[in-house]
C-alpha cells in the first residue's frame, strides 16, 4: 500500500481542494523531518501545518498547547474528520488521562494534545522517550509559541521550559507556531526554544477580509445600536470596553433592547465566565461585551465583529483584539469609536501609573501611534501593516477611508487660535472650557477667571463647538497639546506647537462626518457581511441548514462551527448539491464528515427544493 500524499490527505481528510499561501511548503518540510518556524496570522490556517505532517509521518505529534478550552476544540474537529486525536489536561479525571496514556503508548493515536505544565512532567517525559525507542514520536508541534516571552500578555513561564524537548528528543523535529508579528518575539521563541536551526515561514499579516473603521465617538449607545441593525443583527461578535462597569451596563443595555449579549470579566467567578464563554461558542449569534481579558483562545471562526468603545493600548492590541473577527475568512467588521474624552482619559491614565519613567515613555509611544492611526486618513490596511514592518500598496477596498476618503481642510487658522488660547488661559484647562472661550460663551468659569478679557475671547466663533472638539482631539492626538500630569486633565503646549504658533508650518486635518448620518451611510456601502450572507438570511433553506447544523452540535455537544463551517454551509446553500458526489466536492466535506452528514443534509436540501416547486 502506498502511503497517501500531502495533497490527498488535505482533499479526502480536510475537505479542501488547495493549500493557502505557504501551508504546502511547510507541510513538506516539516513531514521531511525539518524543523519550522511558522508565523502566520490568525485564521491563516496554521494548525494544518501540523496536523497534515502528523499524518504523513510515522507515529504520533504531540501538541503543545496552553488552553483547555482551545485543545478540546481542536481535538472534537478531528474527531470529526476520523483522526485519533486526544487531550490531556487537568479537565480529566484520573481515569479518563490513564486511558489517554494508554492509547497513547499502544501507538492508538495520531494528535495528542497537551498542557505544557503536563507534557513536562517526568512521568510524561519517560512515556515519551518509550516512545522514542519505538521510533513512534512524529513530531513536537508548539502552539502559541509566543507564550515564551515574558514581555508579551500571555507568558507561560513553563513554555520557556519546552527546550527540554530539543534537550532529550534531538531527533524528533519540531514546529513552533504563533500569530505574533513582531521581531524581538520572533528572536526570544527562536532563542528559548533552541530553534537557530529551523527554517522560518512568515506569512503576510494582512487580514484582507476584515473592514476596518474608525468613528468619532458621540451617543456610543445609539451608535453601537445602529452599527449592530444595520449591519450584524444574526451575527455574532466581541463588544471590548475598558472597564468591568461598563461591560456589565453595555451588556444589560444590550439585553434590554433584546440581543443576545452576555458580559465578560476577571471580576466574575470562574464558573460564570465558562459558562458565557460556553455560550458564546454553541449558541449563534451571542454578543460578547468584554474587557481584554476576553480573547486568547477564541478559536471560533464565525466571529463577524469585533468593536471597540473604548480606545485599545497599542496597534498590537488593536491588532490583535480585531483579529479575533473573521477567522473564516469571509467578510467582518471591526468597528472603533472615539472621542477627545478618551484620548484625555488614556493619556492621565499612562501618566499617572506607577509605572518606571523608561515603561511610561514605551507606554506613550504606543498609545500615540494607535491615535496615528485612528487620525489617519491614509488606507488602514496599510497603516496596520506598516506598523508591523509589512508594506501593503493601500488602495484596499475594505477600510473606511478607501471606501470613503476623508476630507481634509487646511486648519492652520483654527489650531492657531487653539494653541493661542491655550497659552493666554495658562496652560492648565480642558478642552470644554478652552472651547467657550474661543466661541465666546460667557460661563460661570468664564466670568470666574475673568476670561472674557482675553484677546481670545470669542475668536473662534466661526466654526462649531463640534468643529472644535475635532481640532482640540486632533491635536491632541497628533501631539501638539499634551495632558497635564496630575488632576484634571489641563492641556499645555508640546515644542511641537511652537513652529505652528510662530506661523511657521501649516496644519491640515481631517473632516469628521456626521457621526450619525455617517453610520447609517456607511452601513449601504459597506455591509458586506450583509451582501455575503444576504440571499441566505431571508432563505428558509438557509435556516433548515442551519437548524440542521445546530441539532447534530447539540446532540454530540459540540460548537456548531465543529460540524460545518458557515463558508462551507453558504457553499451548500449556494451550489444545492443533488447527491453525495456532488457534497462531496463543497470546500470543508471531507470524507468523514461526506460519510456521517452527508445524507442529512442532503435530504435538507431536497426538501427545501420539493418545497420551493410547490
Ligand atoms: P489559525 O490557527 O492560523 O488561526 P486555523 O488553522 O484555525 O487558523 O485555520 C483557520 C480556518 O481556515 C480553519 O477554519 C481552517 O479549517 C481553514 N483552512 C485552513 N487551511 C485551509 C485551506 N487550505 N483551504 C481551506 N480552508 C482552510
Ligand atoms: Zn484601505
Amino acid at each position: 500500500m502506498s502511503s497517501p500524499s500531502a495533497e490527498q490527505i488535505l482533499s479526502e481528510v480536510f475537505g479542501y481542494s488547495d493549500f493557502r499561501g505557504e501551508q504546502q511548503k511547510i507541510v513538506e518540510h516539516v513531514s521531511s523531518g525539518g524543523d519550522a518556524l511558522v508565523l502566520m496570522p490568525t485564521g491563516g490556517g496554521k494548525s494544518l501545518c501540523y496536523q497534515i505532517p502528523a499524518l504523513l509521518r510515522q507515529g504520533v505529534t504531540i501538541v503543545v498547547s496552553p488552553l483547555i478550552a482551545l485543545m478540546q476544540d481542536q481535538v472534537e474537529t478531528l474527531k470529526q474528520l476520523d483522526v485519533q486525536a486526544e487531550f490531556l489536561n487537568s479537565s480529566l479525571d484520573a481515569r479518563a488521562a490513564r486511558e489517554v496514556s494508554s492509547r497513547l503508548m499502544n501507538g492508538e493515536l495520531k494528535l495528542l494534545y497537551v498542557a505544557p505544565e503536563r507534557l513536562l512532567t517526568e512521568g510524561f517525559l519517560n512515556l515519551l522517550e518509550r516512545l522514542q525507542a519505538r521510533e513512534s514520536l512524529a513530531l513536537f508541534a508548539i502552539d502559541e509559541a509566543h507564550c515564551v516571552s515574558q514581555w508579551g500578555h500571555d507568558f507561560r513561564p513553563e513554555y520557556r521550559e519546552l527546550i527540554v524537548l530539543h534537550q532529550r528528543f534531538p531527533s524528533v523535529p519540531r514546529i513552533a507556531l504563533t500569530a505574533t508579528a513582531d521581531a524581538p518575539t520572533r528572536a526570544e521563541i527562536i532563542e528559548r526554544l533552541a530553534l537557530e536551526n529551523a527554517r522560518q515561514f512568515i506569512a503576510s499579516f494582512d487580514r484582507p477580509n476584515i473592514c476596518y473603521r474608525v468613528a468619532i465617538k458621540s451617543n456610543p449607545r445609539q451608535q453601537l445600536q445602529a452599527f449592530l441593525e444595520a449591519e450584524h443583527a444574526n451575527d455574532a461578535g466581541i463588544v471590548y470596553c475598558l472597564s468591568r462597569k461598563k461591560v456589565e451596563e453595555t451588556a444589560i443595555w444590550l439585553q434590554a433592547r433584546g440581543w443576545k449579549a452576555l458580559p465578560y470579566h476577571a471580576g466574575l467567578d470562574n464558573a460564570t465566565r465558562n459558562q458565557y464563554q460556553r455560550r458564546f461558542l454553541r449558541e449563534e449569534g451571542v454578543i460578547m461585551v468584554a474587557t481584554v481579558a476576553f480573547g486568547m483562545g477564541i478559536d471560533k471562526p464565525n466571529v463577524r465583529f469585533v468593536v471597540h468603545l473604548d480606545l485599545p493600548k497599542s496597534m498590537e492590541s488593536y491588532y490583535q483584539e480585531t483579529g479575533r473577527a473573521g477567522r473564516d475568512g469571509l467578510p467582518a467588521t471591526a468597528w472603533m469609536i472615539y472621542s477627545l474624552g478618551d484620548v484625555v482619559a488614556m493619556r492621565q491614565m499612562l501618566n499617572s501609573g506607577d509605572a518606571s519613567e523608561d515603561r511610561k515613555r514605551i507606554e506613550r509611544q504606543k498609545l500615540d501611534a494607535l491615535l496615528g492611526f485612528c487620525e489617519s486618513t491614509a488606507c488602514r490596511h496599510q497603516t496596520v501593516l506598516r506598523y508591523f514592518g509589512e508594506v501593503h500598496p493601500g488602495n484596499c477596498g475594505q477600510c473606511d477611508n478607501c471606501l470613503r476618503p476623508a476630507d481634509t481642510w487646511d486648519a492652520t487658522e483654527a489650531v492657531r487660535m487653539a494653541l493661542s488660547c491655550v497659552y493666554r488661559t495658562g496652560q492648565r484647562f480642558g478642552a470644554g472650557h478652552l472651547i467657550d472661550v474661543l466661541r465666546g460663551k460667557m460661563t460661570p468659569q468664564v466670568e470666574r477667571f475673568s476670561h472674557q478679557q482675553l484677546s481670545t475671547f470669542g475668536i473662534g466663533k466661526a466654526l462649531t463647538q463640534q468643529q472644535w472638539s475635532s481640532v482640540f482631539r486632533q491635536i491632541v492626538a497628533g501631539g501638539l497639546l499634551q495632558v497635564e500630569m496630575e488632576a484634571y486633565g489641563g492641556l499645555n503646549l508640546t515644542e511641537e506647537a511652537r513652529p505652528i504658533l510662530r506661523g511657521e508650518k501649516k496644519v491640515w486635518l481631517r473632516q469628521d462626518r456626521e457621526t450619525i448620518k455617517h453610520t447609517t451611510s456607511h452601513a449601504e456601502r459597506a455591509s458586506r457581511t450583509r451582501e455575503a450572507f444576504a440571499a441566505a438570511n431571508e432563505d428558509p433553506l438557509w435556516q433548515a441548514l442551519k437548524a440542521m447544523r445546530m441539532q447534530l452540535a447539540r446532540e454530540q455537544g459540540v460548537p456548531p462551527y465543529v460540524i460545518f463551517h458557515d463558508s462551507t454551509l453558504l457553499e451548500i446553500f449556494h451550489q444545492r448539491p443533488g447527491n453525495l458526489t456532488e457534497l462531496g466536492c463543497i470546500s470543508g466535506v471531507g470524507q468523514a464528515k461526506l460519510a456521517r452528514y452527508g445524507n442529512q443534509f442532503l435530504k435538507v436540501v431536497e426538501e427545501a427544493m420539493c418545497d420551493g416547486i410547490r
